[in-house]
Order: C-alpha cells, then structure tokens, then sequence
C-alpha cells in the first residue's frame, strides 16, 4: 500500500533521514516509536509530501509519488494526516471543520457534506456536539473532530504523529479507541505513538526510528520484550 524505498531528507547540510525503507501493507497498522528528534515527524511528513524527500522513492499503491507530475492534491486526499495539536478551524463549528475541505477540493455538494460529517461525527462519539466550536470541546473531543475531519476524504492510508501526547491522560483513552475502531475496520494506519500500549496491543508491527534509520522493526511483543538493538533496549528502559 505505502513503500517508502532508500529515502532520504536532508535539510540544509542536516541529513534527518538517512535511508529508510519501510513497506506498509493494506490493512496493516504500523507503529512509530524512537527518541525525540530521531526522525519520526519527518518520515510521516514525507509520506504525504508535505516534504519533499530528498533522495529515494515514496509509492502508494505502486504508483511513485516522488516521481515527475504528481499532483500533491489528489495524493494528500488519499492520505489522511493528524497531528498531536488538533488545528481545527476555531471559528468552525465541528461539523463545518469537516465539510469545508471536501466542498472547496471535492466540490462536494453541502448536503452531501453534511450528510457524511454527521455519520463521521457519529462514529467518533460525537453525534450530539456537531455544532459546537472548537473552544467549547474538551482536547479529546477535538481530536476525535480531527479524526473525523481526515477520515472525510475517504482516505486509503492514515498518518498519525503523536495524536494523544497533547492530551491530559484521562482523555488519552478516548482518542485511542477511535483509532482502534478504525484499526479494526481495515484501515491501513502508520502511528507514530508513545503509548506502548498501544502500539503493543493493535500494531501488526512496530518501527523504532533513531538517527534518521529505522533501526529495529519486527512485532510489537518481540521488539518491546526482546529488543535485539543496544539503542532500542535504551529508549525502552527509559519509557516502560
Ligand atoms: P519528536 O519525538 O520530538 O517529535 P521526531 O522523531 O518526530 O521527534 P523530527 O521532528 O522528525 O523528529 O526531527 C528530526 C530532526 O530533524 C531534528 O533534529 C529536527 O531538529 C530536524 N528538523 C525537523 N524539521 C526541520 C526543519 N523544517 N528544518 C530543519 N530541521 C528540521
Ligand atoms: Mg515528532
């Protein structure tokens, strides 16, 4: 589904990436764990092209994303993103925070649009606060909105960057179980994550990412009980 094939990103003289190849299945949930400024934002960044890679190939089903005439719009429509900081709108009720972007790209009839927020909005738990702005949810209730904003595209792959770690630890559990709804439903899914137990629980594979590479990736059970790599073993003792 996502093949990341040799990529590179450099910044100035800064090289962030150094070679990473990673190959995500349909359907598959891979999960992102690695110390801080190891590269992991920048290799979900580049997955989308909201970076451009500097050397190396990105291909969603098949098809090469780095190559020449790629139109960046279509791709990121079929790649749904969220973030540890919510960005919504603030002066968008929840529901227009999910239809504006499919009536002004899609040119999806408002509604058509509404139609859908609602469902999506339903399914995230939030079917009663559809007019509600942003200010007037709790963190955990904006990041459910900006899953279900991302989800309005009907993406084909899902990029998560640290999507609970912005939240006080008794909404954490609600985020998580939209996105293990969404695991369950057969969404391909790439999370970059610090809860373990998550990661442990519905990865079908976990990536540690450390110094721009991917320095030990197998499953979760085997990478956090026995991790082979001196460094992994490291950032594990520190964050189990
Ligand atoms: P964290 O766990 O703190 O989120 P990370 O693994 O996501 O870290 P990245 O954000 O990908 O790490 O950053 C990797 C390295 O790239 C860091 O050294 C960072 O300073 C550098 N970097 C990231 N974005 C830029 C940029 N736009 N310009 C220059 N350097 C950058
Ligand atoms: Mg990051």
């Amino acid at each position: 589904m996502v093949e990341l094939r040799g990529v590179h990103k450099s910044y100035g003289s800064v090289e962030v990436l150094k070679g990473v190849d990673l190959t995500v299945a349909r359907g598959e949930v891979v999960a992102v764990i690695g110390p801080s400024g190891g590269g992991k934002s920048t290799l979900l960044r580049c997955v989308n092209l909201l970076e451009p890679v500097t050397r190396g190939q990105v291909l969603l089903e098949d098809e090469d994303l780095t190559g020449p005439g790629v139109d960046l719009n279509r791709v990121r429509r079929r790649i749904g993103m969220v973030f540890q900081q919510f960005n919504l709108f603030p002066q968008l009720s929840a529901v227009d925070n999910l239809t504006l972007a499919p009536r002004k790209l899609l040119r999806m009839p408002e509604d058509q649009a509404r139609e859908r927020a609602t469902a999506l909005l339903a399914r995230v738990g939030l079917a009663g606060r559809a007019d509600a702005y942003p200010r007037h949810l709790s963190g955990g209730q904006q990041q459910r909105v900006a899953v279900a904003r991302a989800l309005m595209m009907d993406p084909q792959v899902m990029l998560f960057d640290e999507v609970t770690s912005a939240l006080d630890p008794e909404l954490v559990g609600e985020v998580l179980d939209v996105m293990r709804d969404l695991a369950r439903s057969g969404m391909t899914m790439l999370c970059v994550t610090h809860e373990m137990g998550f990661a442990r629980e519905l990865g079908d594979r976990l990536v540690f990412v450390d110094g721009g590479v991917i320095a030990e990736e197998g499953r979760p059970a085997d990478v956090l009980d026995r991790p082979r790599n001196d460094r992994t073993r490291q950032f594990l003792r520190k964050v189990l």
